[in-house]
């Protein structure tokens, strides 16, 4: 399941920046998506949280902030935002394109739990 692997990999990301003790109290993670990464955001945050999730506890909470794909035309230099896979430039109708959003994938924060909530 792509979503799966995707979910393991935030979840990696998630690890660079808290510590592994720390880890319980992450209250939620807020990633930016890009459409070209071609998930199901319901099932990746379903993934995501339930690999975070232990006995009792509750995981984090995933929350998707989807980037759509915008491309520019390198022969007339316009820039549009295209739905699905039609990979050529909506004016001109030249192939000679780059993709600049929707390749994303970023971890853009993580809220932890107030600090008096941590039993020490
Ligand atoms: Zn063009």
């Amino acid at each position: 399941m792509h979503e799966l692997s995707i979910a393991y990999e935030i979840n990696g990301i998630v690890d660079q920046y808290v510590k592994a003790e720390q880890k319980k109290f992450i209250k939620s993670v807020r990633v930016r998506i890009g459409k070209l990464q071609n998930i199901l955001p319901d099932s990746l945050s379903f993934c995501f949280e339930a690999i975070n999730s232990s006995g009792n506890s509750i995981g984090p909470k995933l929350e998707i902030e989807p980037v759509p794909i915008t491309v520019e035309c390198n022969k007339c230099g316009s820039v549009n935002e295209i739905e699905g896979l039609a990979f050529s430039c909506i004016d001109c109708g030249s192939t000679d394109i780059q993709v600049i959003t929707g390749n994303e994938l970023s971890v853009i924060e993580i809220e932890l739990f107030e600090e008096e909530n941590k039993e020490v």
